[in-house]
């Protein structure tokens, strides 16, 4: 799969899964705009991409923030060529804590990172993609989209929301060679998950071995689904969500003993 001539933007690239894309796109072929929150992170990534051969600017910009978010793809576009390739992986994680004791505020940022911060990137992107009639997009939602993972009420219903946003731009922007998709990726060992099983208590190697292929998703995988998903062998998928999961979701049985 090949992304020669193409230019990507993925947000949120500074560290975890959003690297560890834009290294894989790299080796694709494409050049990239790195984003993060953190600069410092972000051209830590730029620089390993460069190494790889390909031509990478790092942005510093809050996805949830318009004016930001203008300035991030205007500079893509000017320095790199333009915007074939948008992925929205930037999230951040609520607090894990019961419902009844959540802080409003934090339910407000969740939000504001995932559904608007998408939101936002995908509408400034797409201005280019719909003028230039061509573009990619895939959407970072999760596995807990389709669950009642508790206690989530932040987390669990932006991902939720990250979904539809997939349906309906897939079907707005379709007609002008737009595919818009979505990756529901499972536990995945990142700074976020290790610090959310951490906070969660949660036992690492019993989740691993919860999951069907017996094992948690590393950030390749979800790499992997990406490059596919924004190379021309996806062309006809559209409005998709697919779990990168192990088999999670799907994974019901019987008690024993
Ligand atoms: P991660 O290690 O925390 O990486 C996320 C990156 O996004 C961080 O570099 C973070 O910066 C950055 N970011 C946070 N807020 C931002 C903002 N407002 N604007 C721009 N960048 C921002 O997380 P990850 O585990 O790689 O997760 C990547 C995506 O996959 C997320 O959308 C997550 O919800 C999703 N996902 C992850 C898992 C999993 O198990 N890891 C499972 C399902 C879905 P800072 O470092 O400064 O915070």
């Amino acid at each position: 799969m090949r992304l020669d001539g193409k230019i990507a933007l993925i947000t949120g690239a500074g560290r975890g899964i959003g690297r560890t894309m834009a290294l894989t796109l790299a080796n694709a072929g494409a050049d990239l705009c790195i984003n993060d929150v953190n600069l410092d992170a972000a051209e830590e990534t730029a620089e390993e991409v460069r190494a790889l051969g390909r031509k990478a600017i790092a942005v510093k910009a809050d996805v949830g923030d318009p004016g930001e978010v203008d300035a991030m793809v205007t500079r893509t576009i000017e320095q790199l060529g333009g915007i074939h390739i948008l992925v929205n992986n930037a999230g951040i994680i609520d607090q894990g804590v019961p419902t009844t004791e959540s802080a409003i505020e934090k339910w407000d940022e969740v939000f504001r990172v995932i559904v608007r911060g998408t939101y936002l990137c995908c509408r400034r992107a797409g201005q280019w993609m719909v003028e230039h009639r061509t573009g990619k997009i895939v959407n970072i939602s999760s596995v807990a989209a389709f669950t009642g993972l508790a206690p989530r009420p932040a987390y669990v219903p932006a991902k939720g929301a990250v979904v539809d946003l997939t349906h309906t731009l897939a079907v707005e922007w379709a007609p002008y060679g737009i595919n818009v998709n979505c990756i529901a990726p499972g536990f995945c060992l990142t700074p976020m998950s290790i610090e959310a099983f951490k906070r969660a208590g949660a036992d690492l190697d019993k989740v691993g071995k919860n999951v069907p292929m017996g094992r948690l998703a590393v950030p390749q995988d979800l790499a992997d689904a990406t490059l596919f998903l924004v190379s021309d062998l996806s062309d006809y998928i559209t409005g998709v969500t697919l779990p990168v999961d192990g088999g999670w979701l799907v994974y019901r049985t019987l008690p024993r003993g």
